[in-house]
């Protein structure tokens, strides 16, 4: 198997040696459906902003149906149950496309994604009939019932029980569950709870299912016109027919959603993260201080370039993973394969994604001055929204631990190969990315050696390795899709400066990241000759840093927002 049929192989292959999926590659028919999508988010879902965060769940499950109408909610389910079972690409442009305002980008996603799939990808013939071309109409609305009180990030710490009734006709449910979104208003649950308190497993429930209760609605800090409430179940009985999958298999639902929830969340900041671009650069080309354009401002292009490299990164890794299923499903593996095959890069665009897009809101408010702290300007509210990403699908910690334990255990058992020899030094164009990718990997390999199977333990040490792995994958993506769209049109300079940029903010977050982790795996003259390896790695891009955030800013004032529109 070549490297880049890998998850985690960009680590292990030069950089541009094959060709990267980048927007610049979409078919029509992708751009069509992101087109509609984005139209309906902007048309019909934007306006009614105010109505949405007053929790209007009639209007919520009015869109609903409107965006079944246009295909939207069925984009990876099967024909045969009314979607259209298109590549993964096209899932997550809907995804993006969604995004522009909180609260209906996690109901969207809540429905289509972890309420949608598990019946999709685990259910019977007849379960599938039953459910799925109601949800993916919107006629029905689906939530998903994980976590617990006792049980969050411990997911498989659940205390739900199900026992099978005296007369085996059904499963008997008792528990509770919180924070489940699209509760207030859904009519079919995916709940996970232990066979004999033992067994997890995942059942299809009904909302008028006897013993089943909605709780009230949590008060929120952003995403308030979405639903959350807890479930009571209460010697609630399911029909044997409800359970999905197989009993004791429940982990495997559950883990295959998360995987490609992740890759969504990544792509799924990404149109608001446009439409906030867009609304710093118009507020502060308005707003004047000092007789003078905010926009015209150093610090002002220097957060608009900071936003707009962030943004860039963001995009290009969230193709690029699509594009690497999307292949490995066309050359023949199955779906679930080749998700679960790219899982490190989910993990990357799920803490990436969540935090390139909280900075950007985070400038964006700044830009505004006292305004982005008032609710009349959409970036107060975008703000809040943003918080929430880098708590469910997996907290940023746990994820980040997942990205270098998944790269570990796939380097100690083959075939990912990190701890094989460097090989020959990289050429001056691409040490930015080559070496960033050997220090993930030295400091990877450092802490193996000092610390072997006890690593585990050392969560912080673990995190570093991950920060080294997200910045070399976001450099690697961003460069490797400069460099595919050079050989068919001159390159934009905005997008050399973004690299640029990423890169040398990379670099200097690596040397720290690199130094903390080996300071936690060996001491003394060790240390030193390792910190002397990590210096031997550092890459600056020459040029003036403040030309560089002016190209970035330039191309923003002139596009208005996002320069790839
Ligand atoms: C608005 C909203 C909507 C949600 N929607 C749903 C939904 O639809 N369905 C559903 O099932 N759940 C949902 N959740 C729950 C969400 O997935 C969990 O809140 C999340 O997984 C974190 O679990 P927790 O809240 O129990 O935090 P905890 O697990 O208690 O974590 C608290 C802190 O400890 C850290 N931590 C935990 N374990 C470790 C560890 N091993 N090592 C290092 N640090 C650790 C975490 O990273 C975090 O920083 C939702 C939550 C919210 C707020």
């Amino acid at each position: 198997m070549h490297h880049d049929a890998m998850g985690g192989g960009f680590l292990l292959e030069p950089i541009g040696v094959r060709a990267v999926m980048a927007p610049e590659f979409f078919s029509s028919e992708q751009r069509a459906l992101f087109q509609a999508a984005r139209r309906f988010c902007l048309e019909a879902v934007l306006p009614r902003a105010d109505r949405i965060e007053r929790q209007d769940f009639e209007l919520l499950r009015d869109l609903m149906r409107q965006a079944g109408e246009l295909g939207l909610l069925g984009v990876d389910v099967d024909e045969a149950y009314g979607g259209s079972g298109l590549d993964k690409t096209t899932s997550l442009l809907v995804a993006e496309a969604k995004s522009l305002l909180g609260s209906w980008s996690v109901t969207f996603a809540a429905q289509t994604c972890i309420g949608t799939l598990p019946i999709a990808w685990f259910g019977t013939q007849a379960q599938k009939q039953q459910y799925l071309p109601g949800l993916v109409s919107g006629q029905k609305v689906a939530a998903y019932a994980l976590t617990e009180a006792g049980s969050g990030s411990d997911a498989r710490g659940a205390k739900t029980r199900a026992v099978k009734s005296a007369d085996g006709t059904h499963w008997v449910l008792t528990g509770s569950k919180q924070y489940i979104t699209n509760a207030g208003f859904a009519d079919v649950f995916i709940v996970f709870a232990k066979v004999e308190g033992e067994h997890f497993s995942a059942f299809i429930v009904d909302r008028d299912t006897k013993g089943l209760t909605v709780g009230p609605e949590e008060h929120k800090m952003g995403i308030r016109g979405s639903s959350t409430c807890p479930l009571m179940l209460d010697d609630a009985r399911v029909p044997v027919e409800n359970l999905l999958g197989e009993v004791g298999r429940g982990h495997k639902i559950a883990f295959n959603i998360l995987n490609l929830g992740r890759l969504k969340l990544g792509a799924g900041v990404l149109g608001a993260m446009k439409l906030h671009l867009a609304g710093a650069c118009a507020y502060t080309a308005d707003r004047k201080q000092f007789e003078t354009p905010l926009l015209r401002f150093g610090l002002t292009r220097e957060k608009l370039a900071r936003m707009l490299t962030g943004l860039y990164a963001v995009e290009s890794m969230a193709y690029r993973t699509s594009g690497l299923i999307d292949a490995q499903v066309a050359a023949g593996t199955p779906l679930l394969a080749a998700i679960e095959e790219f899982s490190p890069e989910a993990s990357i665009l799920k803490v990436l994604g969540s935090e390139l897009f909280g900075a950007l809101v985070d400038d964006g408010v700044q830009l505004h001055g006292g305004a982005g702290y008032i609710e009349e300007y959409p970036i107060e509210r975008a703000y809040r929204d943003a918080r929430i990403n880098r708590i469910f699908e997996g907290t940023n910690e746990i994820n980040r631990l997942l990205i270098a334990g998944t790269l570990l255990k796939r380097a100690m058992k083959g075939p990912l190969e990190l701890f094989e020899d460097f090989g020959p030094k990289p050429s001056a164009e691409d040490a930015h990315v080559e070496n960033l990718k050997r220090l993930a990997r030295l400091t990877l390999r450092v802490a193996v050696e000092a610390h072997g199977p006890q690593l585990e333990k050392h969560q912080v040490v673990l995190a570093c390795v991950a920060d080294l792995v997200m910045d070399a994958f976001a450099l690697d993506a961003m460069t490797s899709r400069n460099r595919q769209v050079a050989k068919t049109r001159a390159l934009e300079p905005w997008r050399v400066a973004a690299v640029q940029r990423y890169s040398n903010e990379a670099h200097g977050r690596a040397i720290v990241s690199a130094r903390r982790a080996m300071s936690a795996c060996v001491q003394g003259a060790a240390l030193e000759a390792r910190f002397a390896e990590v210096q031997a790695l550092q890459v600056w891009l020459a040029g003036d840093a403040e030309a560089v955030d002016e190209v970035l800013a330039a191309a923003v004032e002139a596009a208005q927002g996002f320069p790839l529109g």
